[in-house]
Protein backbone atom coordinates (compact mmCIF):
# COMPACT_ATOMS: atom_id res chain seq x y z
CA UNK A 1 0.00 0.00 0.00
CA UNK A 2 1.65 3.34 -0.97
CA UNK A 3 1.72 5.61 1.45
CA UNK A 4 0.48 8.86 0.59
CA UNK A 5 1.83 12.14 0.24
CA UNK A 6 1.91 14.99 2.66
CA UNK A 7 2.19 18.12 0.46
CA UNK A 8 0.76 21.24 0.69
CA UNK A 9 -0.82 20.95 3.49
CA UNK A 10 -0.80 24.62 5.84
CA UNK A 11 -0.35 22.54 9.11
CA UNK A 12 2.38 20.84 7.67
CA UNK A 13 4.93 21.43 10.57
CA UNK A 14 8.02 19.44 12.54
CA UNK A 15 5.71 18.93 15.45
CA UNK A 16 2.42 17.72 12.30
CA UNK A 17 4.95 15.65 10.59
CA UNK A 18 5.97 13.62 13.88
CA UNK A 19 2.09 12.93 14.74
CA UNK A 20 1.68 11.66 11.06
CA UNK A 21 4.71 9.40 11.17
CA UNK A 22 3.58 7.77 14.04
CA UNK A 23 0.00 7.33 12.25
CA UNK A 24 1.82 5.99 9.21
CA UNK A 25 4.59 3.44 11.07
CA UNK A 26 1.38 1.59 12.09
CA UNK A 27 -0.98 2.10 9.37
CA UNK A 28 0.21 -0.87 7.07
CA UNK A 29 0.61 -2.60 9.83
CA UNK A 30 -2.84 -3.19 11.28
CA UNK A 31 -3.65 -3.04 7.02
CA UNK A 32 -5.58 0.64 7.61
CA UNK A 33 -7.46 1.51 4.28
CA UNK A 34 -6.12 4.70 2.12
CA UNK A 35 -9.38 6.59 2.63
CA UNK A 36 -9.26 6.31 6.43
CA UNK A 37 -5.83 6.57 6.75
CA UNK A 38 -5.72 10.23 4.95
CA UNK A 39 -8.69 11.46 7.20
CA UNK A 40 -7.23 10.54 9.98
CA UNK A 41 -3.80 12.34 9.27
CA UNK A 42 -5.99 15.92 8.25
CA UNK A 43 -8.11 17.79 10.83
CA UNK A 44 -11.85 17.50 10.32
CA UNK A 45 -12.35 21.00 11.11
CA UNK A 46 -9.84 23.80 11.96
CA UNK A 47 -10.40 27.58 12.94
CA UNK A 48 -7.59 29.89 12.68
CA UNK A 49 -8.65 33.57 14.36
CA UNK A 50 -6.89 36.74 14.51
CA UNK A 51 -8.21 39.51 16.87
CA UNK A 52 -6.99 43.04 18.30
CA UNK A 53 -5.60 42.67 22.25
CA UNK A 54 -5.35 46.01 24.11
CA UNK A 55 -2.66 45.75 26.63
CA UNK A 56 -3.12 47.16 30.24
CA UNK A 57 -1.80 51.03 29.09
CA UNK A 58 -5.00 51.54 27.30
CA UNK A 59 -2.92 52.47 23.81
CA UNK A 60 -1.17 49.57 23.08
CA UNK A 61 -3.38 47.06 20.68
CA UNK A 62 -1.78 43.86 19.45
CA UNK A 63 -3.03 41.89 16.46
CA UNK A 64 -3.19 37.94 18.03
CA UNK A 65 -3.53 34.74 16.30
CA UNK A 66 -5.43 31.87 17.85
CA UNK A 67 -6.49 28.06 16.91
CA UNK A 68 -8.91 25.67 17.88
CA UNK A 69 -8.44 22.50 15.49
CA UNK A 70 -11.14 19.76 15.78
CA UNK A 71 -9.06 16.50 14.64
CA UNK A 72 -12.12 13.60 14.78
CA UNK A 73 -15.81 14.12 14.94
CA UNK A 74 -16.60 10.10 14.90
CA UNK A 75 -16.89 9.59 18.49
CA UNK A 76 -18.70 12.19 19.95
CA UNK A 77 -17.96 15.71 20.72
CA UNK A 78 -14.16 16.58 20.79
CA UNK A 79 -12.28 17.12 23.43
CA UNK A 80 -9.29 18.77 24.54
CA UNK A 81 -6.95 21.43 25.54
CA UNK A 82 -6.25 25.21 24.96
CA UNK A 83 -2.60 26.39 25.03
CA UNK A 84 -1.04 29.84 25.57
CA UNK A 85 2.38 29.87 23.98
CA UNK A 86 4.39 32.24 21.72
CA UNK A 87 5.47 28.97 19.63
CA UNK A 88 1.57 27.97 19.00
CA UNK A 89 0.68 27.85 15.13
CA UNK A 90 -1.75 26.02 13.25
CA UNK A 91 0.95 22.71 12.76
CA UNK A 92 1.37 22.24 16.29
CA UNK A 93 -2.35 22.47 17.19
CA UNK A 94 -3.22 20.24 14.73
CA UNK A 95 -0.64 17.60 16.21
CA UNK A 96 -1.73 18.16 19.56
CA UNK A 97 -5.89 17.27 18.10
CA UNK A 98 -5.15 14.43 16.62
CA UNK A 99 -3.19 13.00 20.04
CA UNK A 100 -5.70 13.81 21.24
CA UNK A 101 -7.58 11.48 19.64
CA UNK A 102 -5.67 8.81 20.45
CA UNK A 103 -5.72 9.22 23.87
CA UNK A 104 -9.60 9.18 24.04
CA UNK A 105 -9.31 6.44 21.71
CA UNK A 106 -7.49 4.06 24.15
CA UNK A 107 -9.06 5.34 27.54
CA UNK A 108 -12.57 4.51 25.88
CA UNK A 109 -13.81 8.42 26.28
CA UNK A 110 -16.94 8.94 24.26
CA UNK A 111 -14.43 11.96 22.47
CA UNK A 112 -12.47 12.81 19.32
CA UNK A 113 -9.77 14.46 19.86
CA UNK A 114 -9.76 18.40 19.63
CA UNK A 115 -6.63 21.37 20.38
CA UNK A 116 -6.77 25.20 20.83
CA UNK A 117 -3.92 27.58 21.12
CA UNK A 118 -3.27 31.46 21.49
CA UNK A 119 0.78 32.53 20.14
CA UNK A 120 1.22 34.88 23.14
CA UNK A 121 3.32 34.29 25.60
CA UNK A 122 1.64 34.24 29.14
CA UNK A 123 4.44 34.71 31.23
CA UNK A 124 4.60 38.40 29.60
CA UNK A 125 0.62 39.04 30.67
CA UNK A 126 -1.00 40.68 33.62
CA UNK A 127 -4.04 39.10 35.13
CA UNK A 128 -6.23 41.46 33.57
CA UNK A 129 -4.86 41.31 30.19
CA UNK A 130 -4.91 36.80 30.55
CA UNK A 131 -8.65 37.28 31.29
CA UNK A 132 -9.12 40.27 28.62
CA UNK A 133 -7.42 37.92 25.79
CA UNK A 134 -9.12 34.67 26.74
CA UNK A 135 -12.92 36.37 26.76
CA UNK A 136 -11.64 37.60 23.54
CA UNK A 137 -10.33 34.25 22.05
CA UNK A 138 -13.83 32.79 23.55
CA UNK A 139 -15.84 34.70 22.00
CA UNK A 140 -13.99 34.24 18.65
CA UNK A 141 -14.62 31.02 18.79
CA UNK A 142 -17.87 30.27 20.54
CA UNK A 143 -20.05 29.02 17.83
CA UNK A 144 -17.59 25.73 17.27
CA UNK A 145 -17.41 24.67 21.24
CA UNK A 146 -20.32 23.92 23.68
CA UNK A 147 -20.97 20.77 25.64
CA UNK A 148 -22.09 18.79 23.14
CA UNK A 149 -19.81 19.65 20.61
CA UNK A 150 -16.30 20.42 21.39
CA UNK A 151 -15.14 21.29 24.88
CA UNK A 152 -11.94 22.63 26.02
CA UNK A 153 -9.74 22.16 29.06
CA UNK A 154 -6.07 23.31 30.56
CA UNK A 155 -2.54 23.10 28.77
CA UNK A 156 0.51 24.55 28.76
CA UNK A 157 0.11 27.95 30.09
CA UNK A 158 -3.32 28.20 30.84
CA UNK A 159 -5.47 26.79 33.95
CA UNK A 160 -8.59 26.67 36.00
CA UNK A 161 -8.95 30.62 35.98
CA UNK A 162 -8.90 30.95 32.18
CA UNK A 163 -11.25 27.60 32.06
CA UNK A 164 -13.78 30.05 34.43
CA UNK A 165 -13.06 32.88 32.54
CA UNK A 166 -14.07 30.35 29.20
CA UNK A 167 -17.22 29.48 31.11
CA UNK A 168 -18.32 33.02 32.27
CA UNK A 169 -18.16 33.89 28.57
CA UNK A 170 -19.72 31.37 26.79
CA UNK A 171 -22.27 31.36 29.37
CA UNK A 172 -22.99 35.04 29.02
CA UNK A 173 -23.69 34.68 25.65
CA UNK A 174 -26.23 31.91 26.38
CA UNK A 175 -28.15 33.50 28.79
CA UNK A 176 -27.75 30.93 31.40
CA UNK A 177 -24.56 28.56 33.15
CA UNK A 178 -23.01 26.04 30.89
CA UNK A 179 -20.43 24.64 33.15
CA UNK A 180 -19.95 21.34 30.61
CA UNK A 181 -18.29 24.10 28.00
CA UNK A 182 -15.20 23.28 30.04
CA UNK A 183 -13.56 20.81 31.97
CA UNK A 184 -10.36 21.81 34.50
CA UNK A 185 -12.44 24.59 36.24
CA UNK A 186 -12.31 25.49 39.75
CA UNK A 187 -15.14 23.30 41.92
CA UNK A 188 -17.06 26.31 42.82
CA UNK A 189 -18.33 26.51 39.54
CA UNK A 190 -19.12 22.65 38.52
CA UNK A 191 -14.83 21.65 38.85
CA UNK A 192 -14.35 17.69 39.37
CA UNK A 193 -12.28 17.03 42.58
CA UNK A 194 -9.12 15.42 41.39
CA UNK A 195 -8.79 17.16 37.84
CA UNK A 196 -6.11 19.48 38.55
CA UNK A 197 -3.59 16.07 40.15
CA UNK A 198 -5.06 13.96 37.29
CA UNK A 199 -2.55 14.09 34.55
CA UNK A 200 0.49 13.83 37.14
CA UNK A 201 -1.75 10.50 38.97
CA UNK A 202 -1.79 9.16 36.16
CA UNK A 203 1.37 9.43 34.78
CA UNK A 204 2.38 7.40 38.11
CA UNK A 205 -0.16 4.94 37.57
CA UNK A 206 1.29 3.94 34.67
CA UNK A 207 5.00 4.30 35.99
CA UNK A 208 3.99 1.95 38.82
CA UNK A 209 2.45 -0.35 36.32
CA UNK A 210 6.02 -0.44 33.83
CA UNK A 211 7.78 -1.14 37.76
CA UNK A 212 5.45 -4.09 38.19
CA UNK A 213 6.09 -5.24 34.76
CA UNK A 214 10.07 -4.98 35.11
CA UNK A 215 10.67 -5.92 38.40
CA UNK A 216 11.82 -2.85 39.17
CA UNK A 217 10.72 -1.55 43.30
CA UNK A 218 9.02 1.64 42.85
CA UNK A 219 9.50 3.04 45.97
CA UNK A 220 13.15 2.39 46.10
CA UNK A 221 13.31 4.12 42.62
CA UNK A 222 14.87 7.51 41.85
CA UNK A 223 12.86 9.97 39.66
CA UNK A 224 13.90 12.80 37.67
CA UNK A 225 11.12 14.92 36.60
CA UNK A 226 11.78 17.79 33.71
CA UNK A 227 9.15 20.51 34.20
CA UNK A 228 7.54 21.43 37.56
CA UNK A 229 4.08 22.62 36.18
CA UNK A 230 0.94 20.76 37.04
CA UNK A 231 1.85 18.11 35.82
CA UNK A 232 5.31 17.60 36.75
CA UNK A 233 4.72 19.13 40.02
CA UNK A 234 1.84 16.13 41.01
CA UNK A 235 3.70 13.70 39.91
CA UNK A 236 6.92 14.47 42.05
CA UNK A 237 4.47 14.74 45.24
CA UNK A 238 3.00 11.41 44.59
CA UNK A 239 6.25 9.74 43.66
CA UNK A 240 7.69 10.63 47.10
CA UNK A 241 4.65 9.90 49.21
CA UNK A 242 5.04 6.39 47.01
CA UNK A 243 8.46 6.08 48.58
CA UNK A 244 10.46 7.01 45.84
CA UNK A 245 13.11 9.84 45.45
CA UNK A 246 12.55 12.76 43.32
CA UNK A 247 16.45 13.29 42.66
CA UNK A 248 15.81 16.23 39.65
CA UNK A 249 13.38 18.66 38.71
CA UNK A 250 13.42 21.80 36.47
CA UNK A 251 11.45 24.49 35.16
CA UNK A 252 12.14 27.06 32.02
CA UNK A 253 14.68 28.87 34.50
CA UNK A 254 17.05 25.98 35.51
CA UNK A 255 17.11 22.27 36.76
CA UNK A 256 18.45 21.22 39.88
CA UNK A 257 19.89 17.39 40.54
CA UNK A 258 20.45 16.26 44.34
CA UNK A 259 21.21 12.06 44.84
CA UNK A 260 20.19 12.34 48.02
CA UNK A 261 16.73 13.35 46.98
CA UNK A 262 15.42 16.87 46.99
CA UNK A 263 13.27 18.67 49.55
CA UNK A 264 9.67 19.34 48.04
CA UNK A 265 8.76 21.19 50.64
CA UNK A 266 11.61 23.41 50.08
CA UNK A 267 11.44 23.82 46.59
CA UNK A 268 7.37 25.00 47.05
CA UNK A 269 7.83 27.55 49.49
CA UNK A 270 10.78 28.83 47.62
CA UNK A 271 8.49 28.66 43.84
CA UNK A 272 5.38 30.22 45.90
CA UNK A 273 8.06 32.87 46.62
CA UNK A 274 9.88 33.71 43.48
CA UNK A 275 7.75 31.79 40.89
CA UNK A 276 10.44 30.00 39.07
CA UNK A 277 13.68 27.43 40.50
CA UNK A 278 16.50 29.93 39.33
CA UNK A 279 18.52 30.92 42.79
CA UNK A 280 17.69 27.68 44.61
CA UNK A 281 20.74 26.72 46.31
CA UNK A 282 19.68 23.28 47.30
CA UNK A 283 21.20 20.45 45.08
CA UNK A 284 23.15 21.23 41.83
CA UNK A 285 22.41 23.49 39.48
CA UNK A 286 22.06 21.63 36.00
CA UNK A 287 20.68 22.69 32.40
CA UNK A 288 17.14 21.58 31.25
CA UNK A 289 18.98 19.37 28.43
CA UNK A 290 21.99 18.31 30.90
CA UNK A 291 19.08 17.09 33.81
CA UNK A 292 17.73 14.51 31.27
CA UNK A 293 20.78 12.68 31.31
CA UNK A 294 21.88 12.33 34.96
CA UNK A 295 21.20 8.96 36.42
CA UNK A 296 17.89 8.13 37.45
CA UNK A 297 15.27 4.85 37.39
CA UNK A 298 12.30 6.76 35.86
CA UNK A 299 12.61 9.79 33.72
CA UNK A 300 9.09 11.85 33.49
CA UNK A 301 9.80 15.12 30.53
CA UNK A 302 6.39 16.71 31.65
CA UNK A 303 7.33 20.21 30.20
CA UNK A 304 7.24 20.52 26.54
CA UNK A 305 7.60 18.45 22.94
CA UNK A 306 10.74 17.76 21.07
CA UNK A 307 12.95 17.28 24.25
CA UNK A 308 14.50 13.81 23.50
CA UNK A 309 16.16 13.35 20.12
CA UNK A 310 18.65 11.65 18.13
CA UNK A 311 21.29 14.15 19.49
CA UNK A 312 20.62 13.16 23.61
CA UNK A 313 18.57 9.54 23.22
CA UNK A 314 21.89 7.78 23.46
CA UNK A 315 23.18 9.88 26.61
CA UNK A 316 19.83 9.07 28.99
CA UNK A 317 20.03 7.19 32.10
CA UNK A 318 16.52 5.66 33.28
CA UNK A 319 15.16 2.58 32.61
CA UNK A 320 11.59 4.06 32.26
CA UNK A 321 10.72 7.18 30.31
CA UNK A 322 7.19 8.00 31.34
CA UNK A 323 5.75 10.83 28.63
CA UNK A 324 4.14 13.83 30.94
CA UNK A 325 4.29 16.21 27.97
CA UNK A 326 2.52 15.80 24.74
CA UNK A 327 5.41 14.98 22.03
CA UNK A 328 8.60 15.11 23.95
CA UNK A 329 10.31 12.22 21.87
CA UNK A 330 11.17 12.25 18.50
CA UNK A 331 10.89 9.05 16.45
CA UNK A 332 14.71 8.64 15.97
CA UNK A 333 15.09 8.60 19.72
CA UNK A 334 12.56 5.97 20.17
CA UNK A 335 14.36 4.05 18.05
CA UNK A 336 17.41 4.68 20.06
CA UNK A 337 15.90 3.97 23.16
CA UNK A 338 14.72 0.57 22.12
CA UNK A 339 17.43 -0.69 21.39
CA UNK A 340 18.43 0.24 24.33
CA UNK A 341 16.37 -1.66 25.87
CA UNK A 342 14.46 1.59 28.03
CA UNK A 343 11.02 1.34 28.31
CA UNK A 344 9.01 3.90 26.63
CA UNK A 345 5.09 4.73 27.93
CA UNK A 346 3.94 7.40 25.60
CA UNK A 347 2.08 10.25 25.80
CA UNK A 348 -0.97 9.45 24.36
CA UNK A 349 -1.20 6.82 27.66
CA UNK A 350 0.85 8.33 30.16
CA UNK A 351 -1.14 11.80 30.05
CA UNK A 352 -4.24 10.54 29.38
CA UNK A 353 -5.18 10.58 33.39
CA UNK A 354 -5.92 14.51 32.74
CA UNK A 355 -8.57 14.11 29.87
CA UNK A 356 -9.87 10.87 31.46
CA UNK A 357 -11.24 13.51 34.79
CA UNK A 358 -11.91 15.97 32.38
CA UNK A 359 -14.98 12.92 31.02
CA UNK A 360 -15.67 12.36 34.91
CA UNK A 361 -16.29 16.59 35.18
CA UNK A 362 -18.25 16.56 32.01
CA UNK A 363 -20.66 13.69 33.04
CA UNK A 364 -20.52 15.50 36.80
CA UNK A 365 -21.69 18.28 35.11
CA UNK A 366 -24.67 16.69 32.46
CA UNK A 367 -25.88 14.59 35.65
CA UNK A 368 -25.43 17.96 38.22
CA UNK A 369 -24.13 15.16 40.39
CA UNK A 370 -21.12 15.47 42.18
CA UNK A 371 -18.35 12.21 42.90
CA UNK A 372 -16.00 12.22 45.95
CA UNK A 373 -11.80 13.00 45.52
CA UNK A 374 -11.92 9.13 46.28
CA UNK A 375 -14.39 8.08 43.71
CA UNK A 376 -12.88 9.94 41.17
CA UNK A 377 -9.23 8.74 42.09
CA UNK A 378 -9.87 5.15 42.02
CA UNK A 379 -11.73 5.45 39.12
CA UNK A 380 -8.87 7.14 37.45
CA UNK A 381 -6.46 4.78 38.62
CA UNK A 382 -8.43 1.59 37.62
CA UNK A 383 -9.15 3.11 33.94
CA UNK A 384 -5.70 3.68 33.44
CA UNK A 385 -4.55 0.16 35.25
CA UNK A 386 -6.69 -1.61 32.69
CA UNK A 387 -5.69 0.97 29.32
CA UNK A 388 -1.50 0.23 30.58
CA UNK A 389 -2.42 -3.48 30.83
CA UNK A 390 -4.36 -3.60 27.00
CA UNK A 391 -1.50 -1.68 25.69
CA UNK A 392 0.85 -4.46 26.87
CA UNK A 393 -1.00 -6.82 25.62
CA UNK A 394 -0.94 -5.90 22.08
CA UNK A 395 2.79 -4.93 22.52
CA UNK A 396 3.51 -8.76 23.85
CA UNK A 397 1.42 -10.15 21.12
CA UNK A 398 2.77 -7.94 18.42
CA UNK A 399 6.14 -7.70 19.33
CA UNK A 400 6.09 -4.00 19.38
CA UNK A 401 7.26 -1.20 21.27
CA UNK A 402 4.51 0.55 23.80
CA UNK A 403 3.79 3.38 21.39
CA UNK A 404 3.10 1.45 18.38
CA UNK A 405 0.86 -1.05 20.52
CA UNK A 406 -1.24 2.31 21.89
CA UNK A 407 -1.76 3.75 18.50
CA UNK A 408 -2.53 0.64 17.03
CA UNK A 409 -5.82 0.32 19.70
CA UNK A 410 -6.28 3.90 19.30
CA UNK A 411 -6.43 3.41 15.10
CA UNK A 412 -8.10 -0.21 15.32
CA UNK A 413 -11.31 1.21 17.51
CA UNK A 414 -11.79 4.57 15.25
CA UNK A 415 -11.20 2.85 12.27
CA UNK A 416 -14.02 0.20 13.76
CA UNK A 417 -15.97 3.26 14.53
CA UNK A 418 -15.96 5.03 11.09
CA UNK A 419 -17.07 1.99 9.39
CA UNK A 420 -19.74 1.45 11.26
CA UNK A 421 -20.86 4.90 10.92
CA UNK A 422 -20.34 4.97 7.07
CA UNK A 423 -20.08 7.58 4.49
CA UNK A 424 -22.66 10.38 4.21
CA UNK A 425 -24.45 11.29 1.97
N1 LIG B 1 -4.60 19.33 27.79
C1 LIG B 1 -4.68 18.04 28.37
C2 LIG B 1 -4.09 17.00 27.44
O1 LIG B 1 -3.21 17.28 26.66
C3 LIG B 1 -6.08 17.71 28.85
C4 LIG B 1 -7.16 17.72 27.84
C5 LIG B 1 -8.55 17.60 28.44
O2 LIG B 1 -8.68 17.43 29.63
O3 LIG B 1 -9.51 17.71 27.66
O4 LIG B 1 -4.39 15.83 27.52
Amino acid sequence: MPVPKLEHLEWDTPMYRLAVEQLDGIAERIGLDENIWCRLRAPQRAHVVSFPFRRDDYSTVETVYGYRVQHLTTMGPTKGGIRYDCGVNLGEVTALAIWMSWKCAIMGLPFGGAKGGVRIDPNQLTRTELQRITRRYTSEIIDVIGPDRDIPAPDLGTDMQVMAWIMDTYSQQRGHAVPGVVTGKPVEIGGSLGREEATGRGVITCALEACRHLGIQFADSRVIIQGYGNVGATAAHIAVELGAQVVGISDFSTGIYDSRGLDLKRVDEWIAEHRFLEGYSEGDEVSNPELLTMPCDILIPAAIQNQIHERNADALHCKILVEGANGPTSMEADRILADRGVTVIPDILANAGGVTVSYFEWVQAAQQFMWTEDEVNQRLISLMQRAYRDVLEVAEREHVDLRTAALMRAVIRIREAKRRRGIFP
